[in-house]
């Protein structure tokens, strides 16, 4: 690989998306139980039988958004090497104790902060980590990608997308390398997780299908597409996602990774104080409107 000309560091993550189980399990965990909002509730554009769950903090501000491929079966994936093993939010300190006493949990500290391990319904690890540079819940605190060599992936992050290495920690069971971006944007920090007793990680409910960084624009996101080209990644065309531009990458140690732009943002289709509310379909699934509502579960909102 050739250096690349480092663009504009990245602002941090934009958005993480997983696969789960039946769509109303998630629904309550996300909205009743976690506090998040339901943000957009649509379809997976390339599988439109499947809901695609949108949640995040009340603004919808990426570095909060985390949305689902809501799969309508009780089979589970399996995490390990070659994919994101789990997402984690920041929370403020003093609040750490709350979510534990509401949701249970097992407590770790990890570079010096105190964080909450848990799993959904269906199987996804995720993290609530106390910092003081939290602003609003929902926002990231960071991913953990689980590698088998951590090297060729840090080498993307750090040439490519503005990281630093930010220190190492040896666990029970594995090694975890930190990296960091500068700034305080939402989800800037990505760990990856090197485990003693490696499995492969198989798709499927309670699996990271890929994560998200953020370009501010597409002259960034452009910008970003150029020089992992350079670095010999190949990096798709630009994909209309409808709330954002997207362009994707399989990096070297094999998670997909996504940058999507800022823009035009959740409000572009429904109001922002009405996120959520509507199934929204793209244009080319509207003439079938009908024949998909019928078919997709109803998700009654607690
Ligand atoms: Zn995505």
């Amino acid at each position: 690989m050739t250096p690349a000309p480092i663009a504009a560091p990245i602002d941090g993550l934009h958005h993480i998306t997983a696969i789960s189980g039946p769509a109303q399990e998630n629904l309550d965990l996300y909205t009743t139980r976690l506090d998040t909002r339901l943000i957009k509730k649509t379809v997976n554009f390339d599988a439109p039988q499947m809901y695609h769950l949108y949640y995040g903090a009340q603004d919808a501000r990426p570095g909060s958004v985390l949305t689902f491929f809501n799969r309508e079966t009780t089979a589970r994936g399996q995490a390990g090497t070659g994919a994101a093993q789990a997402f984690a939010y920041a929370v403020a300190p003093e609040a750490l104790e709350r979510w534990q006493a509401r949701l249970g949990g097992t407590r770790f500290a990890r570079f010096g902060a105190e964080g909450l391990a848990l799993q959904d319904p269906h199987g996804q690890a995720f993290e609530i980590i106390a910092t003081q540079a939290q602003s609003v819940w929902g926002e990231f605190h960071s991913a953990t990608l689980w590698l088998a060599d951590p090297v060729p992936t840090a080498r993307i992050l750090t040439e490519v997308f503005g990281y630093s290495f930010a220190g190492e920690e040896r666990g029970a069971d594995g090694t975890r390398s930190r990296f960091q971006l500068p700034g305080d944007a939402p989800g800037r920090t990505l760990d990856i997780w090197r485990s003693d007793r490696p499995v492969q990680a198989r798709p499927g409910p309670g699996t990271i299908h890929h994560i998200a960084f953020r370009a501010r624009d597409v002259a960034h996101q452009q910008a970003l597409r150029e020089a992992l080209l350079a670095c010999g990644e190949q990096v798709t065309e630009v994909k209309d996602r409808q709330y954002f531009k997207a362009i994707y990458f399989r990096e070297p140690g094999g998670v997909l990774f996504e940058i999507a732009t800022d823009g035009p943002g959740f409000a572009v289709d429904e109001p922002m104080a009405h996120l959520g509310e509507a199934l929204k379909l793209p244009a080319q699934y509207e003439p079938r409107r009908t024949e998909l509502e019928a078919s997709l579960p109803a998700l009654v909102t607690r």
